[in-house]
């Protein structure tokens, strides 16, 4: 059985490589790694020549807009260039961060969805409390042909279809596992085609509680609870009780959708 994290941050220094490695002896194969700002994409890329299977993304993160060198757009178009099967992401929209500037953040969209379509390249999307803003985009812009993914799905149902037919992907992740999302998670049994499903970790962040982990990373120094990349295997396995089919067959078809998002195949 293979698993495929469709969305990780493995280049963040909470992630020693060691638990990278106990992922893999655990199962998980491919796993694409997102940047979020032009001050980890090296560290993403170095990700890629360690092992094939991190396969990379580079994107402004809507957190890091406010922080980003003004020639961002540039490094990542020149990004996009040197790795041909690279995805743009993580990108998106938050109106949930303290101070988010809208107009900064949506600029910042319009120029990596541009890249995204002119490159042919997967997009990740990361929204928070801006879903009305994210479909006005979506609705009147070009999009990437091949498709892009709702990390850690959040959204109404209602629009599901509407999104599946723009090209959507939808991730499962530990969020879902939360009680009060159980809205949440009976979408992907009801509503959410199956070909679109994919799962994922967001490790280190995104951490589950305890009943749901596989492995447990220490906290970082304020407390914070990091996710190991090797919780991968029970977010299958609580995707596959929600679809009720086996945990096999779960990572087969995620993987199976994971591999036409990101590699075209
Ligand atoms: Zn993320």
């Amino acid at each position: 059985m293979e698993f495929c994290d469709a969305h990780c941050h493995y280049q963040f220094a909470e992630v020693p490589y060691a638990a990278v490695e106990q992922a893999r002896a655990d199962g998980v194969g491919l796993a694409m790694i997102n940047g979020s700002a032009p001050s980890d994409w090296e560290d993403v890329s170095a990700l890629g020549r360690r092992d094939p299977r991190n396969l990379l993304s580079f994107g402004l993160h809507p957190w890091d807009v406010p922080t980003a060198p003004p020639d961002w757009a540039e490094q990542l178009r020149g990004l996009l260039l040197k790795n041909p099967a690279a995805g743009v992401g993580e990108m998106g929209l938050d109106r949930w961060v303290k101070d988010f500037d809208a107009l900064a953040q949506e600029q910042a969209f319009r120029i990596q969805l541009a890249l995204a379509v002119e490159f042919d390249r997967a997009l990740t999307i990361h929204c928070v409390k801006a879903i009305g803003p994210l479909m006005d985009i979506l609705r009147a812009a070009d999009l990437p042909l091949r498709g892009f993914l709702l990390h850690s799905w959040n959204g109404p149902v209602e629009l599901v279809p509407e999104l599946a037919r723009l090209g959507a992907y939808f991730s499962f992740s530990a969020h879902h596992l939360i009680p009060r999302k159980a809205d949440l998670r009976v979408q992907f049994a009801a509503a959410i085609p199956r070909e679109r499903i994919l799962v994922e970790t967001d490790a280190p962040a995104l951490c589950p509680a305890p009943e749901f982990r596989v492995r447990a990373l220490p906290p970082a120094a304020d407390g914070t609870e990091q996710n190991h990349p090797s919780n991968l295997v029970r977010n299958n396995e609580e995707l596959a009780r929600t679809l009720g089919v086996s945990s096999a067959s779960s990572a087969e078809m995620t993987a199976r959708n994971f591999r036409r998002l990101f590699l075209g195949e």
